[in-house]
């Protein structure tokens, strides 16, 4: 069936990470035999918001942005899923990360549907008055339309604590009451779960230890390289290093850094906060974004944006195991290239799912009003990934398939026989 979004004459772009999801998702599906009703029912969004939000800006004048939020599943529960703040924001890498929301909660079987949002904006260049200003509003044209039982944001790359504060109270302010689990990764202060700072980073590491057992591989002897050095690249860094993990080669958008003996993750983290760039750390060599991403290592973390395993770059991947700690960071034309060189693929929808897993126990621990220690929250993690670990590996004992389309497979048919079951209103 041709992709409802796009025309006929388009040809499908490596890039566009929407092809790139509905590529595996039309594979999974068909590889299911999934009922052809409910096949044409997934492969839609429920709904794509797109809107125009005036922001007045320090000078005075005011500026519109473009802002979007797609709200992509609600078969298993309220959407859920981050909100994204960047230049190169588009309507198709919204819908894309939408999905794959829907594929993830579904993967580590939690009861959250899909959806992410995104502002066109250059956020490094406004100030934090006017970030304030932009959320608010943003948050105040989607009132009738997320909440806790509809829709639930989070933060995701340009957004953060303090934006989830503010996206809270606005909110808050219009419900005239407090209404905390509107949104997840706030402050802990008011209504932020403890450890979901770290949250994705230790799926991640869970995810990487599970998949080491499979391989018999010792942490101690495990070179890891990992692009992004962000909220999941540099806490999956961190806590890898604290396993005992050799973390040879980090990378940010100003470049890279790698050391055969292991990083001294700490002080890189600390040298990038203090001056913004690896340029000029010395306990290393220096290479391209690039460059790092074909160096010899056991595991590979590419935990920064899409695209950066492509058709172009794939064959000279030289980890023996991929974990995505990015959504979308491997095409779905490099999938097969990989594929073919054994490489075990921790697909981003398992491997980066430790985030919006603590963002449930976040949810939930706003609405009993009773919190839990880190250690419960830790523990609860490693539970649901190692389970969501092992239920993708018999998937792909079962249908012969790879540990991709598996992922995909376990959570299609997941979110279609919730979708089955509650029936169809037409
Ligand atoms: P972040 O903004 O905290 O960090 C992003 C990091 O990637 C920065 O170090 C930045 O310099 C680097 N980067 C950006 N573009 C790059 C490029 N082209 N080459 C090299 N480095 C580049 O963002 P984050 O929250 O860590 O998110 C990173 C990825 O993980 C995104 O794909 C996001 O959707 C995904 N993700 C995030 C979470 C979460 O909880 N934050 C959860 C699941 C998935």
């Amino acid at each position: 069936m041709a992709n409802p979004f796009v025309d006929d004459a388009k040809i499908i772009r490596e890039d566009n990470p929407f092809e790139s999801m509905m590529q595996r998702f039309d594979e999974a599906a068909a590889r299911l035999h999934l009922d052809p009703n409910i096949y044409k029912i997934l492969r839609w969004p429920n709904r794509e918001i797109t809107f125009y939000i005036p922001v007045l800006m320090d000078d005075g004048n005011y500026q519109v942005f473009t802002a979007y939020r797609v709200q992509h599943n609600f078969a298993r529960g309220p959407a859920k899923g981050g909100v994204r703040y960047g230049p190169d924001v588009c309507l198709d890498e919204v819908r894309a990360l939408a999905a794959w929301m829907t594929w993830k909660c579904a993967v580590v079987n939690i009861p959250f549907g899909g959806a992410k949002g995104g502002i066109i904006c250059e956020p490094r260049q406004m100030s934090p008055s006017e970030l304030e200003r932009l959320t608010r509003r943003y948050t105040a044209e989607l009132l009738d339309f997320i909440g806790p039982e509809r829709d639930v944001p989070a933060p995701d790359m340009n957004t953060n604590e303090q934006v989830m504060a503010w996206m809270m109270d606005t909110y808050s302010m219009h419900a005239r009451h407090t209404v905390t689990a509107v949104v997840t990764g706030k402050p802990v202060e008011i209504g932020g779960s403890l450890g979901r700072r770290e949250a994705t980073g230790r799926g991640l590491l869970i995810v990487c230890n599970e998949a080491c057992r499979k391989y018999n591989l010792d942490p101690e002897r495990t070179r890891v390289v990992i692009q992004g050095c962000g909220n999941v690249g540099g806490v999956a860094a961190l806590l890898m290093m604290q396993e005992g993990y050799k973390i040879v080669g980090m990378a940010d958008l100003t470049g890279a850094l790698y050391n055969k003996t292991g990083l001294d993750v700490k002080s890189v983290l600390g040298y990038l906060k203090e001056h913004k760039t690896v340029e000029g750390y010395v306990e290393a060599e220096h290479m391209t974004n690039e460059e790092i991403l074909e160096m010899d290592c056991d595991i590979l973390i590419p935990a920064a944006t899409e695209n950066q395993i492509t058709s172009h770059n794939a064959d000279r991947i030289k980890c023996r195991i991929l974990a995505e700690g990015a959504n979308g960071p491997t095409t779905a034309e490099a999938d097969e290239i990989i594929s073919e060189k054994n490489i075990y693929v921790v697909a981003d929808i398992l491997a980066n799912a430790g985030g919006v897993t603590v963002s449930y126990f976040e949810w939930v621990q706003n609405r009993m009003g009773f919190y839990w220690t880190e250690a419960e929250v830790n523990s609860r993690l490693k539970h649901i990934m190692v389970n969501a670990f092992g239920d993708v590996n018999r998937f792909c004992e079962k249908y012969k398939v790879n540990t991709r389309l598996a992922s995909y497979m376990l959570a299609i048919d997941r979110v279609a026989y919730d979708t089955h079951l509650r029936g169809i209103y037409a």
